[in-house]
């Protein structure tokens, strides 16, 4: 008997060493999209619409946390106010390709099992967050994109939607405008050919402030260099990390063009043992310098801190390679950094000890 009470005794003592309790530490970090965000191009009606919907996502994510929700359930609940809005490019209010269709991609990062889920180039799924967890929870597969995707969202019972659901005529006309800035550079481009001016991806970049257009491969590729994109990262209770993203990607991008959001290690990574990051940006350079892995590398293998890795990749990397965006990254700590190398980046934070901020601009 005395050797059963102490055996009992010794198992309820292994789980909750094993059952930390993380309650004093849960956080919740968002973003909206980073570019050129400056005070001088925001109106104070703007402003407060960033702001109001920033602030309505991250309630809804933290009270999921709060009430001992996972992880995986707050950032969902979070990216779907995102996705919802049009003031964000996620889900209603997308960016347009070229052809004039919204094409959508997101993914989820469990940093606990490190299961993941993605769906790419979707049209009709109103909540492309939700199938990507669909994916990570209900299928032997990580990505899944285009028709097969939204069928496989209908088949597990998520809201379908025609495709008209996403526009919005302030994105339809930042198309416009692309296209029309397209064909004027375009125009202009031929005659440097002639002269035999090598055109470099390079000089493309350096136009880009001069016409707020973004010039890429002699493409201009999309508006005001404003990435939308949304995103969240979170720590719950039980000290399970988890990230997502949700994009419409780049205004003016090609058909079957797929951004780094969904790329599991680039725009979404969770890794209980370092990190959970989203990020938005220039997405090609993203997948690229796989950001969001190469934040959780530097902490693992060179045991960096969660702010030394994150401006290491941001701040130095990126600038070099020329890639513009930003992040935003929670640890098992519930430490948190946000950095990014554009004018300014929508992005807010809530922690369990009350500390909660939403801020748009560098300064
Ligand atoms: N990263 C996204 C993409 O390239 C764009 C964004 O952040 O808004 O698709």
């Amino acid at each position: 008997m005395k050797k059963l009470s102490f055996t009992l005794l010794l198992v309820l003592l292994c789980i909750s060493a094993f059952a930390q309790d993380y309650s004093d530490r849960i956080t919740l970090v968002i973003h909206g999209g980073a570019g050129t965000i400056t005070r001088a191009n925001m109106s104070p009606e703007r402003e407060k619409a960033y702001r109001e919907g920033l602030n309505l996502a991250l309630q809804k994510g933290y009270e999921v946390l709060e009430k001992g929700g996972t992880s995986v359930q707050a950032v969902e609940a979070a990216i779907r106010v995102m996705e919802d809005s049009p003031l964000f490019n996620a889900g209603k209010g997308a960016v347009f390709t070229n052809e004039g269709k919204n094409e959508l991609d997101a993914a989820i990062m469990e940093g606990k099992t490190l299961k993941a889920g993605a769906v790419a180039g979707v049209t009709t799924i109103k909540n492309p967050i939700s199938a990507a967890i669909a994916v990570m929870d209900k299928s032997a597969h990580v990505m899944m994109a285009g028709k097969g995707a939204e069928q496989f969202a209908k088949e597990k019972g998520l809201e379908i939607v025609d495709p008209s659901y996403f526009y919005t005529e302030a994105r339809y006309k930042a198309l416009q405008r692309a296209k029309e800035q397209e064909k004027t550079e375009l125009d202009h481009n031929t005659g440097q050919e002639k002269e035999g001016k090598a055109r470099t991806e390079e000089k493309e970049i350096k136009k880009a402030p001069k016409t707020g257009y973004r010039h890429f491969d002699g493409l201009i590729f999309t508006e005001g260099k404003k990435f939308g994109t949304v995103g969240c990262v979170a720590l719950d209770k039980y000290g399970n990390l988890a990230a997502g993203t949700s994009t419409g990607g780049m205004t003016n991008k090609r058909y079957g063009r797929i951004g780094d959001a969904p790329i599991i290690g680039a725009g979404t990574y969770a890794n209980n043992a370092t990190c959970a990051v989203s990020a938005t940006g220039h997405g090609e350079y993203f997948i690229r310098s796989v950001v969001g892995y190469d934040i959780s590398a530097l902490m693992e293998y060179k045991g960096m801190s969660l702010t030394d890795a994150a401006n290491e990749v941001v701040m130095k990397k990126l600038v070099e390679r020329g890639g513009e965006g930003g992040v935003i990254a929670v640890d098992r700590n519930g430490n948190i950094a946000m950095p990014f190398n554009s004018e300014g980046m929508y992005r807010g934070f809530v922690k369990a000890d009350g500390n909660r901020e939403i801020l748009i601009y560098k300064d």
